[in-house]
């Protein structure tokens, strides 16, 4: 914020100062190049918004990371994600978005036209911004969990359950979204591993309830992930199973995949200065909106859905930023 206090930013200056970019003004900026920017920017394209999309770190969202996406509306053979992530953004591009490389490093939301930096050197002014930064789910951190990314460990059991049908998994975590994954492979699978690392699940009683009345999911409390082991593909993993004050036990079993649960972390932090979030870091959105606290700025996908989590009902919302974004704008004038 301060940054922009001192900092007039026109061409002028920014020529000046001998390290900002000139200045671009845009009607609609985008950030974050998942199914809900590229949905968002698609909608504003073709509403003459010419948008400009800022890719991110990660360019295409999460979804470049998973494999074979097979609930996507519209591929009845199924797609990669990565693959799904360029059509969305050769659509995009058809209409004439700008999608631009770069990461949005601070922005001033304090007045109108708002203030974005892209890469510490770029600044652009938007009449509009769309928020579609996503969130990126939390890993455990451990070397194994690497080496068997997209060969037995997920972080999304609705994208890659499908895969492990007649298998054994184990789903790691006490929340409702573990509750919710372990009930959804329990439908698909031979058998689910339930780890939670306390002595109860934090999940809601309803969850809870369906987990243990689920006869093909077997809860181990107290166990905490060592290692998941195998050579090409997970084959099984190693818990560490905590037994009173101070003894544990190395525990080993055998599954075929090892799914995640153990929450998401919003990449809402730059702009937590000017948007209300949740406590978790989910930015607020006026319900059945894209609307945030701040008139102009609008949010759609995961960065403010903790819920669906989906790469259909992230698209379906940035459709709705966009024309948000389009009726604000037409307000304006
Ligand atoms: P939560 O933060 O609620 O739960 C995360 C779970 O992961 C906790 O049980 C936590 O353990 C465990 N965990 C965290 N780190 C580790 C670790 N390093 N090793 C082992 N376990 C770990 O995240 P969720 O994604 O489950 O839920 C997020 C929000 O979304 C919640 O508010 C939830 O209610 C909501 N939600 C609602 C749904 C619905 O209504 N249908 C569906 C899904 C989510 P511990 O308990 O020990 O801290």
């Amino acid at each position: 914020m301060g940054f922009f206090k001192t900092l007039e930013i026109n061409d002028d200056n920014d020529k000046k100062s001998g390290e900002l970019e000139p200045t671009e003004n845009v009607k609609c900026l985008i950030i974050g190049s998942g199914p809900a920017g590229y949905t968002a920017a698609i909608y504003a394209a073709r509403a003459n918004l010419k948008p400009v999309i800022i890719q991110g770190m990660e360019a295409g969202g999460q979804l470049t990371t998973t494999t074979e996406v097979d609930n996507f509306p519209g591929y009845p053979e199924g797609v990669t994600g990565p693959v799904m992530m360029e059509d969305l953004k050769a659509q995009a591009e058809r209409f004439g978005t700008d999608v631009r490389w770069g990461e949005v490093t601070s922005v001033d939301f304090s007045q109108r036209p708002f203030k974005v930096i892209v890469d510490n050197n770029k600044p652009f002014i938007a009449e509009t911004v769309i928020i579609a930064t996503g969130a990126t789910a939390k890993y455990l951190g451990l070397e194994s969990e690497k080496k068997f990314r997209g060969a037995g460990v997920s972080a999304c059991a609705t994208c890659d359950g499908f895969f492990y049908k007649g298998l054994k998994v184990a789903v790691v975590g006490g929340g409702d979204t573990a509750a919710e994954e372990a009930s959804y492979l329990a439908g698909i699978t031979e058998k689910v591993f339930l780890i939670i690392r306390k002595p109860y699940m934090r999940a809601s009683k309803a969850m809870l309830k369906r987990v243990e009345n689920t006869p093909n999911i077997e809860i181990l409390y107290e166990h905490n992930t060592k290692e998941i082991t195998g050579t090409n593909v997970v084959t099984g993993v190693t818990l560490i199973k905590r037994k009173g004050e101070s003894d544990e036990e190395e525990v080993k079993i055998d599954i075929d995949g090892f799914f995640l649960a153990i929450g998401h972390k919003p990449n809402s932090d730059i702009f937590k200065d000017y948007l209300e979030t949740d406590d978790v870091g989910y930015i607020k959105t006026i319900p059945g909106t894209s609307k945030t606290n701040v008139e102009g700025v609008f949010a759609a996908g995961d960065i403010q859905d903790s819920i669906y989590r989906q790469a259909v009902t992230a698209a379906a919302s940035g459709c709705m930023a966009a024309l948000d974004a389009e009726r604000f704008l037409a307000e304006q004038e």
